[in-house]
């Protein structure tokens, strides 16, 4: 038997990026998976098609992140259509890099929004139903620890709020024996994050690896805390960065 035959996942933006990759591996470990996307409809559409064409069983559903009504009603809606959901990932997120100076309230209001109040948001819609021993896994970033450099304030300020709220998950669900964690990427070779540019270069000089990670690198990590094998990690962060904030 798979390690999750008979789990649902959750994920959210998961058409693309890590998000792609975290479902596909989530699929083949036997979860049937329910994806999101704002944007990117087809891709997560293919994404859902290639899981399916391998005999899994996966959906891709609109709900912007941004919009808590939207995403609540996908949660319910996956819920009424295929049962309670055992495995939420809180993946989709954005970046904003741009000198402090020229930043203004609505940067801060729309990536608050999606890498903090979406995560909030999600967890709410799932908590109260959620299957003993289910899972919460939010997809963070190694900033949260470690700034390596300027115009990066918006988003390790977001990254680092998941922190807290992954301790306090873990206490207010540990009871119910559900996990919470956090997994704290470092450079993934994304639309993000791509590894041919500039930064790239910057980034693989400080880390202690010198390649990018790839998103089955944290699909990997995110397969084994959803597992059986993961229930007695909780309320932690784990940091998956080639020794970038080594
Ligand atoms: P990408 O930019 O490649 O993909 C972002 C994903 O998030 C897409 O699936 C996108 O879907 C989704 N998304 C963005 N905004 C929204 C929204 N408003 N509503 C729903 N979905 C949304 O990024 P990555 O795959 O690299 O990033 C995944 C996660 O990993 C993010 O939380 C990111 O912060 C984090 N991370 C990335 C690192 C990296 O080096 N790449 C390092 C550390 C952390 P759509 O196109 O449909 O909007």
């Amino acid at each position: 038997m798979k390690r999750l035959e008979n789990k649902i996942a959750f994920i959210t933006g998961g058409g693309r990026g890590m998000g792609a990759a975290i479902s596909k591996r989530l699929a083949e470990e036997g979860a049937s998976v329910v994806l999101t996307y704002s944007k990117s409809r087809e891709k997560a559409e293919a994404v859902a098609s290639e899981i399916n064409a391998k005999g899994g069983n996966a959906r891709a559903v609109e709900a912007d992140s941004i919009d808590p009504k939207a995403l609540t009603s996908a949660i319910q809606n996956t819920i009424g259509e295929l049962g309670t959901i055992d495995i939420l990932v809180n993946n989709a997120g954005i970046y904003i890099g741009k000198e402090f100076e020229s930043h203004t309230l609505e940067d801060y209001e729309e990536i608050m929004a999606i890498n903090v109040r979406a995560v909030y948001v999600a967890a709410l819609a799932v908590a109260a139903q959620m299957p003993n021993n289910g899972r919460v896994i939010t997809i963070g970033s190694n900033m949260a620890e470690n700034a390596v450099g300027p115009q990066t304030t918006l988003y390790t300020m977001s990254k680092a709020a998941l922190t807290g709220f992954t301790r306090g998950l873990a206490r207010d669900l540990g009871a119910r024996g559900i996990t919470v964690n956090l997994v704290q990427p470092g450079p993934i070779n994304t639309d993000m994050n791509p590894s041919d540019t500039a930064l790239a270069d910057f980034l693989r000089s400080r880390m202690a690896l010198s390649e990018y990670g790839t998103g089955e690198d944290i699909a990997g990590l995110v397969a084994y805390l959803a597992s059986e094998e993961g229930k007695f990690i909780t309320g932690t962060a784990i940091t998956i960065d080639g020794g970038l904030n080594a």
